[in-house]
């Protein structure tokens, strides 16, 4: 996640060279949609297929509203870093996995001729997000009740709001 934030991941970009209608230069497109660029800008999530996979989570992390570029979804994370309201770290959990998710898939299909469709990237993200809330506990709230409803998660998962009952 912070090799994103810093845009240090190896895209071709950072390499200086940039898709082009030449076929021998065709490795230096984006692998998700071989049309746009290798860059972080494009991958996060400009990127047509990127975009399906985000457009197809951002509904369970509360996003909807926020613009599909980078900097809009960099600066919303920059407000809620601090809040430990469930739905603001499921937000920060479906970013960083639907990141890290496109990431591989990109490296996936630059180097091996294995894909996945976006439904199958949509669902890993969602249940890779899942199980590590499964892990975790949530205070009663009416928004708690309402994200744990929306992820299908058991009331087990729930703390007791004091000790003394
Ligand atoms: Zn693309």
């Amino acid at each position: 996640m912070w090799l994103l934030v810093l845009k240090k991941l190896k895209t071709q970009d950072v390499m200086s060279r940039w898709c082009a209608g030449n076929a021998n230069l065709n490795l230096l497109c984006c692998s998700l949609c071989s049309r746009g660029p290798d860059s972080h800008e494009h991958l996060f999530f400009e990127c047509d297929v990127a975009k399906q996979v985000w457009f197809g989570v951002r509904g369970k992390a509360g996003m909807e509203t926020i613009h599909n570029t980078w900097t809009d979804i960099f600066e919303y994370l920059v407000g809620i870093t601090k809040s430990n309201m469930a739905e603001h770290i499921i937000a920060k959990l479906v970013v960083a996995a639907t990141a890290y998710f496109i990431w591989e898939e990109r490296n996936r299909r630059l180097f091996t001729d294995r894909r996945r469709h976006k439904d199958q990237l949509v669902e890993i993200v969602l249940s890779t997000v899942r199980m590590k809330l499964h892990t975790m506990r949530f205070r009663n709230s009416i928004h708690t009740t309402r994200v744990m409803q929306e992820w299908s998660l058991p009331r087990g998962l729930l703390v007791a709001d004091d000790d003394s009952g």
